[in-house]
C-alpha cells in the first residue's frame, strides 16, 4: 500500500516552548513514521533541539525561520535525509565475533560457535575490548536503541554497562542467566545468578535519565530450570520498569525439547506465563511457532516480540506469524539477533523482514516503522524515542543514500516512498553519515574517531565508581 504523507500544521503546540537562544535548528528532508503506513515528510525540513536532547519544534524551515528567527545554532544537511534513529529490539554483545559462522541449526550452532564464545568472557580484558567494538559499531550502524544480552559473567556485564554509559548509546540491557543445559563454563547457581542480576539492576537501571535500562535475562527455558524462571518473575516483579528479556518458539527442534523439560505446560509460551514472564515490558525473541492461543496470551498480557528475519533466515528456522500477530494487536519491532543475523544494519532487517513472508508485501514505510516507532511502542519508549515529534529525546540518523553503489545518484530528488525503499532494499551501515542520542553527535563518519574520543571523556566523568577495578583500568 502506498504511504499516505501527513505533512504536520504549524500550530503553537507542536513549536513547543524552548528559549530560541537554547536551540540548535538541524535542517534537511526529515521523515519521521507516525504510524505503519504514514509518516511525516518534511522537506527542506528542520528540527530544533534544545541543549537537553529535546526536540522543541519540527516542520517546514521556511516558517520555522520565522519563529525562529534568533536561532544561531544551525546544521544545515542539504537534502540529506533525517530520521529517527533505528531500534534494534535483540541481540547478543558477545556474539559479534561470531558473525557469519555458518552450518549448524540452532542448538549445533550454540553449541560449536556461541557458547565458546561466550566463555571467554571470563576474560575482562576480551569483555572490555568486545564491548567497546560492539557499542561504537551500533551506533556506527544507526542503531540508537538496543535490547541487548551480555554473558552470564557479572563482571563482563558491568563492563558493558560501563562502555554504553561512556559511549552514548541507549541500551536496554542484562546479564544472561542458564541454569540447566548448558557447558559448565556457563552454568551457574540459579541463586547466585538472580542475585548478580538484582546488583545490576539496582545499579544500572535508569542510569542517565533512563538512557540506560536493565532488563532480567534468562537465556530461554531450555537453558533454565523451574526455580530459576520463577526467582526471575518474582525479582522482576519488584522492580518497575524493568524488562524481562529472553527467546521464544525459534526452532521446531527447540521447542519439543521444551515440551519434553516442561510437560506440564500446554506450550512453550505458558511455560513463561505459568512462571510469570508475560506482562507489559517483557520482549520475546523470535516467537516463531505458536498457536492462536498463544498469541492471544501473548496479546492480552501486553507482552512485546522481537521479529528477528534475518536470523530466521540464517538457521533456517521458520517464518514469523507477521500477519497473525498484526491481527491478534501483539506488538512487535525488529531485532538484529546478532550473530544469528548476519549484520547489525536493521536497513538489511527490514529488506528480509519483507523476503521472508512469501505473500505479503510489506511497504517500505511499514519496514522502516517496524524499526522505529514501531520498536519504541512495543518497548513503552515511544514517549521518548522511536520518531521525530516535539517532547521527545533527540535520537536521530542523517542519512546520504548517495554513499552506497547501486543507488541512483539523483535519489535524493526523487518522491519519498522511492528515498525509502531505496533505503530498507538497498541500505546498510555506508548510508549512515552522523548519528545522534538526545541531541549529542554519538557517530560521525567523518569524525568518528574523534567523537568517540570526546564521548568517552565526557561520559566518565558521569559514570558511578566501578565495581571492578581491574575491569575500569583497562584499556
Ligand atoms: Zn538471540
Amino acid at each position: 500500500m502506498r504511504a499516505a504523507k501527513i505533512f504536520q500544521s504549524l500550530d503553537s503546540d507542536s513549536l513547543g516552548s524552548k528559549q530560541p537562544g537554547e536551540l540548535t535548528a538541524y535542517l534537511g528532508h526529515i521523515v519521521s513514521p507516525t504510524g505503519p503506513e504514514s509518516y511525516s515528510d518534511f522537506r527542506c525540513g528542520a528540527m530544533l533541539v534544545d541543549a537537553a536532547g529535546t526536540i522543541a519544534g519540527i516542520g517546514p524551515w521556511s516558517q520555522l525561520r520565522q519563529k525562529y528567527r534568533s536561532v544561531r545554532r544551525i546544521v544545515d544537511f542539504g537534502k540529506r535525509l533525517l530520521i529517527p534513529g533505528l531500534v534494534d529490539m535483540h541481540l547478543h554483545l558477545p556474539q559479534i565475533t561470531q558473525i557469519g559462522r555458518s552450518g549448524q541449526s540452532l542448538l549445533g550452532w550454540l553449541e560449536e560457535y556461541i557458547f565458546p564464545a561466550e566463555a571467554r568472557f571470563l576474560d575482562s580484558a576480551h569483555a572490555l575490548r568486545v564491548a567497546t567494538w560492539f557499542f561504537d559499531e551500533l551506533v556506527r550502524n544507526g542503531t540508537t536503541t538496543a535490547c541487548v544480552f551480555t554473558t552470564i559473567h557479572a563482571e563482563a556485564s558491568e563492563i558493558a554497562f560501563r562502555v554504553a554509559a561512556s559511549r552514548g548509546n541507549r541500551v536496554i540491557m542484562g546479564k544472561v542467566m542458564m541454569d540447566a543445559n548448558a557447558p559448565e563454563s556457563l552454568s551457574e547457581d540459579s541463586s547466585l545468578a538472580l542475585h548478580q542480576s538484582e546488583e545490576l539492576c539496582r545499579r544500572w537501571h535508569g542510569h542517565d535519565g533512563g538512557r540506560l535500562l536493565y532488563a532480567f535475562t534468562p537465556r530461554f527455558a531450555l537453558t533454565s530450570s523451574s526455580n530459576l524462571l520463577s526467582g526471575t518473575g518474582s525479582l522482576w516483579s519488584k522492580f518497575p520498569g524493568t524488562y524481562l528479556h529472553t527467546h521464544l518458539a525459534e526452532n521446531q527442534e527447540e521447542v519439543l525439547l521444551v515440551k519434553r523439560q516442561f510437560p506440564g505446560s500446554r506450550s512453550y509460551t505458558d511455560v513463561y506465563q505459568s512462571h510469570g514472564l508475560l506482562a507489559r515490558n517483557s520482549i520475546f525473541a523470535h516467537s516463531i511457532h505458536l498457536d492462536q492461543h498463544d498469541l492471544t496470551c501473548l496479546a492480552e498480557t501486553k507482552s512485546a516480540l522481537a521479529h528477528c528475519p534475518s536470523s530466521n533466515f540464517f538457521l533456517k528456522s521458520g517464518a514469523f506469524p507477521y500477519e497473525q500477530v498484526k491481527q491478534v494487536g501483539v506488538s512487535c519491532g525488529l531485532g538484529s539477533d546478532v550473530a544469528a543475523g548476519p549484520g547489525l544494519c536493521l536497513f538489511g532487517v527490514m529488506k528480509d523482514a519483507a523476503y521472508m513472508q512469501a505473500d505479503l508485501w510489506i511497504s517500505p514505510a511499514e519496514l522502516l516503522y517496524l524499526g522505529t516507532l514501531a520498536g519504541a511502542r512495543a518497548l513503552n519508549l515511544d514517549q521518548k524515542v522511536g520518531s521525530l515529534l516535539p517532547g521527545k529525546e533527540a535520537d536521530f540518523l542523517v542519512i546520504n543514500p548517495g554513499r552506497k553503489s547501486c543507488i541512483q545518484a539523483d535519489i535524493l530528488d526523487r518522491t519519498t516512498d522511492e528515498i525509502l525503499s531505496s533505503l530498507v532494499y538497498l541500505g546498510d551501515d555506508r548510508l549512515v553519515e552522523a548519528t545522534y542520542v538526545r541531541g549529542r553527535a554519538v557517530y560521525q563518519v567523518d569524525e568518528g574517531h574523534v567523537e568517540s574520543q570526546r564521548q568517552r571523556k565526557a561520559g566518565a566523568a558521569d559514570m558511578p565508581p566501578a565495581v571492578y577495578p581491574t575491569a575500569a583500568g583497562l584499556k
